[in-house]
C-alpha cells in the first residue's frame, strides 16, 4: 500500500457530532481546549440523517455557542454545511472554516449550490469522501470549489458505505483516498476515524493506522458525555480518551517499528496456533490410516500436496525454495508426531 508523508504534527479537528447545548459545546471545547494538540472545534449544527424523525441539529442559534467557543477559547471553529442558506450563516457568523459532508458530495447538483454560495470568500473547506468508492466523484467537487476560486481545501476521508457485512460503519479502503491525494499532492488529507469505526473502541486503532499511513491529521467526533449523545453516541469519545489517543500518535513517532513489531509478533502466534491445529489433524488421519491398515508415507498424495501448496504460494509472493524447505520440515514433523501417536 502507498505511503503518504505526513507533517510533524496532526491538524487535528475535535468535537461533538452535534451541538445539542450550549453547556455541551462549552463544556466539550474547554476540555478539549486545556488538552492543547487541538487544532480546530467541530459540532454539526444541521444534520443529515438517514431517516427522518431523528434529532435534525440545533440549527443557526449554535452558530453562536461556535462563536463563543472561539473567543473564549481560542479554538478555530468549523460547521457542516449543505446548503446555500447554511453557507450564507457560517459566513456571515464568521466561522474559521466550513466542511462538506458525505452524503453532500455524493450528489454533484448540491456541491455545485454550495461552490456557488461560497464563491467570492476565502474561507477554507473540508471536503469529505462521497459515500460511495468513486474517487471521481471526490475529485469532481474538488474542481467544483475551485473553479469558484475557493483553493484552501483539506480532504477528508470518512470511510465508504458497506454492502456486505462488515466490522466498520464505513468501510476504510484506504487505497482510494491515499491515491487521491497523491494525485492531488497540493491538498492535505485527515481521517475521520469515527464515522469509518462506528463504534469508540475501534477509533484509537483507525487514527492509528491512519497517522501511520501518511495522514495530515483526523477529525474526531468528541462530547463531554458521549453515552448521552443525541446522534452518533456509540461512536464518539470523551476528551481524555482523545488525549490518550494523541498521546499514541506521538508514541508511533517516537518509536516508528513498535507497531509493525506488534503486528509480527500477532502474526507469528496465529502461524504458531495454525500449525498446532494442523498437527491435530495429521494425528487423526494417523489412527485412521492405523485402522485401516494403511503406511503413514503415501509417496504419491505427498507429491501432490507439495505441488499443489508450492503453486498456491508463488501465487501468493513466495520462494519456490522457501516453499520447499518449510512443507518438507512440516511434512516431517507430520510422519514423526504420527508414528509415534499411532504406532
Ligand atoms: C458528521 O461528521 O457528523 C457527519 C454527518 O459525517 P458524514 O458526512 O461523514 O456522514
Ligand atoms: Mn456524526
Amino acid at each position: 500500500m502507498q505511503h503518504l508523508n505526513h507533517t510533524k504534527n496532526p491538524l487535528v479537528v475535535a468535537g461533538p457530532c452535534s451541538a445539542e447545548t450550549e453547556t455541551q459545546v462549552m463544556q466539550t471545547a474547554e476540555q478539549l481546549a486545556r488538552d492543547g494538540r487541538v487544532n480546530v472545534y467541530r459540532a454539526g449544527l444541521w444534520k443529515p440523517r438517514s431517516e427522518p424523525g431523528c434529532f435534525e441539529g440545533v440549527g443557526k442559534q449554535g452558530l453562536k455557542w461556535l462563536r463563543k467557543v472561539r473567543d473564549e477559547l481560542g479554538l478555530a471553529v468549523i460547521t457542516e454545511v449543505a446548503r446555500e442558506d447554511h453557507v450564507k450563516a457560517a459566513l456571515d457568523a464568521g466561522l474559521d472554516w466550513v466542511w462538506i459532508g458525505a452524503r453532500s458530495t455524493t450528489n454533484p447538483f448540491t456541491v455545485q449550490e454550495i461552490a456557488e454560495a461560497l464563491e467570492g470568500s476565502d474561507i477554507p473547506v473540508m471536503l469529505k469522501n462521497p459515500v460511495s468508492p468513486d474517487s471521481r466523484l471526490w475529485k469532481g467537487a474538488v474542481r467544483r470549489l475551485q473553479n469558484v476560486g475557493i483553493h484552501d481545501i483539506t480532504l477528508i476521508h470518512r470511510g465508504f458505505t458497506p454492502f456486505q457485512a462488515s466490522p466498520f460503519r464505513n468501510e476504510p479502503l484506504w487505497d482510494i483516498p491515499l491515491k487521491v491525494q497523491s494525485e492531488l499532492p497540493d491538498l492535505k488529507i485527515i481521517c475521520d476515524p469515527s464515522h469509518i469505526a462506528g463504534r469508540r473502541e475501534l477509533v484509537g486503532k483507525i487514527s492509528l493506522q491512519a497517522w501511520q499511513l501518511g495522514f495530515d491529521g483526523l477529525m474526531v467526533e468528541t462530547h463531554v458525555q458521549p453515552e448521552l449523545a443525541l446522534s452518533d453516541a456509540r461512536q464518539q469519545i470523551n476528551p481524555a480518551q482523545l488525549s490518550a489517543l494523541l498521546d499514541e500518535l506521538e508514541q508511533a513517532d517516537a518509536a516508528p517499528l513498535e507497531g509493525l513489531r506488534q503486528e509480527v509478533d500477532q502474526k507469528d502466534q496465529q502461524l504458531l496456533e495454525l500449525i498446532a491445529a494442523r498437527m491435530n489433524v495429521v494425528r487423526q488421519i494417523g489412527s485412521v490410516k492405523k485402522d485401516m491398515g494403511l503406511d503413514i508415507v503415501q509417496q504419491e498424495r505427498w507429491e501432490r500436496v507439495l505441488n499443489q501448496r508450492i503453486s498456491r504460494g508463488n501465487q501468493l509472493g513466495l520462494s519456490e525454495a522457501f516453499l520447499e524447505k518449510i512443507l518438507e520440515a512440516i511434512h516431517s514433523e507430520s510422519i514423526s508426531q504420527q508414528r509415534k501417536w499411532c504406532s
